[in-house]
């Protein structure tokens, strides 16, 4: 058996952010990185965006290079997959060899969902995004002139029709929910965000069910509930993600939507971490997930110090991104259970939604519009809570609103 101190399940976004801050923190002991992709870790926000477009390298997408692993001393394993856990032997086996470890931390990330396979969900020319081994499968597809369905109105649906529409393929978009970005934003993003894709010559269909993919071994198309057919040479699935827990809840821990963590990033087992995707954290009285970047370093640099030998408390800070054509999204805080928006519309395009629960300030989305989004991301750092009526005048200096 082979003896080591860390041990991190998952070399990406959060594991990788684990690693280097163990180190920089001057911790010592053995740090074992696995990943099952062949890939050292790497970003994936361009995944969906500047590197699909083809505007961006792959060495870019790697948060660091290949050689930093063995510099700092840290094991990298990839194309390697942990199979079994066992919190009682604090012991994995990842490919035929079992590993001992003082603390495991599992950054296993998520799955993208698909349609089930009865409804033509596994059809070959079907497509998700989640890795570079997708990007490579699905860039060949993207010629001018091939008609694309994608199935879901999110961020990486909404992200993948805004590259398919600047390469020139015929876009459909079909949301189930009655409107776009329906369970992340309010109704004004969604309608900007709607204006701007049909703009480009995107066709988007809300409150619209789909029947099934067609196609016998290759997609054809698919076919809505209301019998309408619509061609396709490809599909894309932009449906959501489905934490990967399977080792903890072979491990015993508690999973519910994700692996329970406390807000040290602690499992129910106390040598057991998770952070990222996979798990969920207190967050203003309740467990969430958040699917961010910023919350996967976040998370796991706070697991990182805890191991290292502090008791530091992770308090998310919620931020977020999304790039279409040449507009920025940038989202502060978390709108979850907003009861009042108010809009701030300013020169060139400029847009800002504000989001308030009980008259508290929650959340904002800013649309080309960094400056508002730094002061929105401040004001809810920090608690500060301007009322609607001061947001909704137009006269209102934002940054002056920092000083109250
Ligand atoms: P990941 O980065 O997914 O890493 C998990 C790794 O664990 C994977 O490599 C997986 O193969 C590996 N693994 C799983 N199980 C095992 C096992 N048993 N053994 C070994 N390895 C295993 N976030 C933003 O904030 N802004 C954005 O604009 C944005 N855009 C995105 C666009 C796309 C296309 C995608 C897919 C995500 C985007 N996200 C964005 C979300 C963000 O990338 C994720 O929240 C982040 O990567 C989560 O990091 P993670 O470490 O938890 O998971």
């Amino acid at each position: 058996m082979t003896e080591t101190g860390v041990v991190i399940v998952g070399a990406g976004q959060a594991g990788c952010s684990a690693a280097v801050k163990l180190r920089n923190l001057g911790y010592d002991k053995p740090i074992t990185l696995i990943g099952e992709e062949p890939h050292p870790p790497y970003q994936r926000p361009p995944l969906s965006k500047a590197y699909l477009l083809g505007e961006m390298s792959r060495e870019r997408l790697f948060l660091r290079p290949e050689s930093y692993y063995a510099e700092h001393n840290i094991s990298l394993r990839l194309g390697a997959e942990v199979s079994e856990l066992s919190a009682k032997d604090r012991t994995l086996v990842c490919g035929g060899e079992t590993l001992s470890f003082e603390h495991v931390i599992l950054t296993t990330g998520s799955t993208p969902r698909r349609l089930p396979e009865a409804i033509g969900g596994t059809l070959s020319g079907t497509h998700t995004i989640r890795g570079i081994s997708d990007i490579d499968a699905i860039a060949p597809e993207f010629d001018s002139g091939r008609r694309l369905v994608i199935i879901g109105g999110g961020y990486i649906g909404l992200e993948v029709a805004a590259v398919a529409a600047k390469l020139e393929l015929e876009v459909t978009l079909i949301e189930a929910a009655p409107r776009i970005l329906q369970r992340v934003a309010a109704p004004e993003t969604a309608d900007f965000f709607r204006d701007l894709h049909q703009s480009k010559g995107v066709r988007i269909l809300e409150n619209t069910q789909l029947a099934r993919v067609t196609g016998t071994e290759k997609v054809e198309g698919v076919e809505l509930a209301n019998g309408e057919e619509i061609p396709a040479d490809f599909v894309v699935f932009g449906i959501g993600i489905t934490p990967n827990t399977k080792l903890a809840e072979q491990a015993g821990l508690e999973v519910l939507n994700g692996i329970v963590t406390d807000n040290k990033g602690r499992t129910s087992d106390p040598r057991i971490w998770a952070a990222g995707d996979c798990a969920t954290l207190p967050f203003k009285g309740t467990q969430i997930r958040l699917e961010s970047v910023g919350n996967a370093i976040n998370q796991a640099e706070i697991i990182a110090a805890n191991i290292a030998g502090t008791e530091t408390v992770y308090e998310p800070k919620p931020w977020f991104w999304s790039d279409q054509y040449d507009v920025k999204l940038q989202i502060a805080g978390l709108n979850a259970g907003y009861d009042q928006t108010i809009s701030r519309e300013g020169t060139n395009g400029v847009l800002s939604i504000w989001y308030y629960r009980d008259n508290a300030l929650i959340a904002v989305d800013a649309m080309n519009d960094p400056r508002t989004y730094m002061v929105a991301k401040r004001l809810i750092e920090s608690g500060k809570s301007p009322t609607p009526e001061v947001i909704r005048n137009p006269e209102t200096d934002l940054k002056a609103l920092l000083k109250a």
